[in-house]
């Protein structure tokens, strides 16, 4: 088939604009009349440079993202971020301890009475979050304040009530999972019991927003940082975006020194994942890819000129396309089965299984049929099976309406 003949619902990497593309090939080959390609200019560049201020620019503007937070670009996808956070937060509450006036003897009592990340797990990629703080700290520091499946048969689909999260008292961050790419949950707002109070003091929250930045408006100033991976509603694979708040940054909160870290028995990360290092040095620490970034820029700018409201704007038609989505779903109950709880699902990752006598050959001739009239990507993730249609922003309205017609009546017959 051609690009033109396919809607591709795939979870991540994700489908792209095809003017975005063709803008990115062209300057793959020619970077606006330099006679050299975007990825073989100097990431040093004058050029590079301007790319990579207009792109935090454009988010800044699009999300909405105040003065006091720094964005930087990063590299090790998602999961890097799992242990960039683990080692820039730990570090940082080593480092406020230290300007309370903690020595390293009452530093090493502190670690070993006090010293806490805390972890909604709500999905398989909060999960995998929690399992890497594990593995870097030691599980006697990491608290599992709550555990999704506790409630719903072992399985993921439901968000535990606030008010039974456990929560310990200072943690060095709260992490959660914004949305849940796998399991097709999203939260519906910030939580309630992590906002800050009126002058501004709170839990320190950390989220990853891969699946769902950019689709609607975030309470950035609710956050210490935030990442995203760009595969999905920013750009392509390769770069991931952390939104950090700069009182986590020098000169507020310099990164302890690796031989006090080492002293107290805590993980010194790579310095590819130190927040302070690649702020520093503009995201240039090392080279870093400016194709990717020059993408990102492009999607933003194309937003931006889509949406005069910004991402209010593509919020509203996110919903919009979601809504009829599980609206078809809704409408065939003896044929589709939506499986995250109605309260938690997701806008972007909708997640259903195809019922019948037998689901498996139910959902393989459900995939047979979509993939015929060019709806792609639709399978579910392989560790929980069924059916995930993936809402990202690049899909368009008319394609949403493709997929209901689909639904429909493939409902029907
Ligand atoms: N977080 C979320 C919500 C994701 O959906 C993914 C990947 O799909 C990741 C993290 C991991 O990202 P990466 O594959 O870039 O490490």
């Amino acid at each position: 088939p051609t690009r033109s003949e396919i809607t591709y619902f795939g979870a991540g990497p994700a489908a792209m604009p095809t003017d975005i593309l063709e803008k990115a090939a062209q300057a793959l080959v020619d970077y606006e009349g330099t006679g050299l390609g975007i990825a073989e200019h100097s990431h040093r560049s004058a050029l590079a440079a301007k790319i990579i201020e207009e792109t935090k620019a454009d988010l800044s503007t699009y999300l909405d993202i105040p003065d006091d937070y720094e964005i930087i670009f990063m590299q090790g996808g998602g999961s890097g971020e799992f242990s960039a956070t683990v080692y820039n937060l730990v570090g940082a509450w080593v480092t406020r301890k230290q300007q309370a006036g903690a020595d390293e003897e009452a530093l090493r009592k502190l670690v070993a009475e006090e010293l806490k990340v805390d972890y909604l797990v709500t999905g398989s990629w909060s999960l995998k979050a929690y399992q890497e703080a594990c593995r870097l700290l030691g599980s006697e520091h990491v608290n599992l304040a709550t555990d999704a499946r506790t409630i719903n048969e072992g399985k993921f689909g439901k968000i535990p009530g606030e008010s039974t999260w456990k929560l310990s008292k200072n943690p060095a961050m709260v992490y959660y999972c914004d949305n849940e790419t796998v399991d097709g949950v999203e939260f519906p707002k910030f939580p309630d019991v992590l906002a800050p109070a009126a002058d501004g003091s709170g839990p320190i929250v950390i989220a990853d927003m891969s699946s769902n930045i950019l689709s609607r408006k975030v309470p950035v100033k609710n956050y210490s940082a935030i990442f995203f991976g760009a595969q999905k509603n920013l750009g392509v694979t390769g770069i991931t975006v952390a939104v950090v708040k700069k009182t986590l940054l020098p000169p507020s909160c310099p990164q302890p020194a690796p031989a006090l870290l080492r002293q107290l028995g805590l993980p010194i990360g790579p310095i590819v994942l130190s927040y302070e290092t690649i702020a520093k040095n503009n995201s240039l620490y090392n080279t870093l890819s400016i194709f990717d970034v020059y993408v990102a820029g492009q999607v933003l700018k194309k937003l931006l000129a889509t949406y005069p409201d910004r991402v209010d704007g593509q919020q509203a038609v996110a919903d919009k396309k979601a809504a009829l989505i599980y609206g078809a779903l809704e409408k065939r109950p003896d044929v589709y089965r939506i499986v995250p709880d109605k309260t938690v699902r997701s806008r972007m990752n909708i997640c259903f299984r195809v019922t019948g006598d037998d689901t498996d050959a139910s959902e393989k001739s459900f995939l047979d049929a979509s993939k015929k009239l060019g709806l792609e990507g639709l399978k579910g993730h392989r560790s929980v099976g069924g059916i995930r249609v993936s809402n990202y922003n690049s899909i368009p309205l008319e394609g949403a309406e493709r997929l209901v017609k689909f639904l429909d009546e493939f409902g029907k017959a």
